[in-house]
């Protein structure tokens, strides 16, 4: 378990607003005749830090997936930033411009510099000049401690670098939210600090952010919430505290005292 990040955390900008920034009500999904998602409801305001926990295998990907439309619900509502999404690709677009996410496995492209990873998206997507693209890079590398990679290739850096770069590539796009799918969890030990450290910061500069992640040191510093799902519900959430002292269902109780 990291508990380093704990004492340095600034929660001074976390603060929650009454705006929505994501509304999901019963929201449905199967793959194939497998009933994966029942009945999601979950409201996140902006500027909430949320982690998602539960064994493998209960839904937390398939769920946070659905959010920019990665997977796709077939029965409830998800609204993001106030536009439903549903089939219409401009919706999708409009979604996905504001939703950043960074996984388990960097996906970065191997053929690519640093420099290019993170303009690639705004320059071909956004149509921002090269320079202006260049300069925004720059500064989320600078931001996530690694200007001085920008024209190395992925291959040649370490994996917790090549996180970081992944967050910057996300950040190049301007999100409003960020959701992370275990993004230390392919990680060795002495990399995963540098990368909840980055997630910490961005925390503390007020992002929206939905981590799915087995780092309860990260989710008892920087959460304001912490949902457990399994089986493909949420069963309980809780502020931290109340989450890790307190938890009321037998289900959250077993995982945690598997977990911590
Ligand atoms: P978690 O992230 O909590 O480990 P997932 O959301 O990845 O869980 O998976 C939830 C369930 O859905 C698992 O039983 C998994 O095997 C199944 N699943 C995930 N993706 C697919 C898919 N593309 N097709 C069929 N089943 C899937
Ligand atoms: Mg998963």
């Amino acid at each position: 378990m990291q508990q380093q990040a704990t004492e340095t955390v600034d929660r001074s900008a976390m603060q929650v607003s009454d705006e929505v920034a994501i509304q999901i009500t019963k929201m449905n999904k199967w793959f194939g005749s497998f009933h994966v998602l029942r009945d999601i409801d979950l409201t996140v305001h902006r500027g909430e830090r949320i982690v998602i926990a539960g064994p493998s295998g209960s839904g937390k990907s398939t769920m946070i997936r659905c959010i920019n439309r990665l997977e796709e619900h077939q029965a409830g509502k998800i609204v993001v930033d106030g536009t439903e999404l549903g089939n219409d690709l401009k919706n999708i677009d409009k979604i996905r411009s504001e939703v950043g996410m960074v996984f388990q496995h960097f996906n970065l492209f191997p053929h690519l510099t640093i420099l290019e990873n993170c303009t690639l998206a705004p320059i071909w997507v956004r149509k921002v000049p090269k320079k202006e693209a260049e300069a925004t890079a720059m500064h989320f590398l600078e931001k996530v401690k690694i200007p001085e990679q920008a024209h190395k290739y992925p291959g040649q850096l370490s994996g917790g670098q090549q996180q970081r770069v992944a967050i910057a590539r996300s950040l190049c796009m301007k999100p409003r939210i960020m959701l992370f799918d275990e993004p230390t969890s392919a990680l060795d030990p002495e990399m995963i600090k540098e990368v909840l450290d980055t997630m910490v910061s961005l925390a503390e500069e007020g992002m929206t952010m939905l981590c799915v992640t087995h780092e309860m040191g990260f989710a008892q510093a920087v959460a304001n919430r912490v949902i457990f799902m399994d089986a493909g519900q949420i069963v309980e959430q809780n502020e931290p505290r109340e989450f890790f002292n307190n938890p009321q269902h037998e289900r959250t109780k077993l995982f945690l005292s598997q977990i911590l």
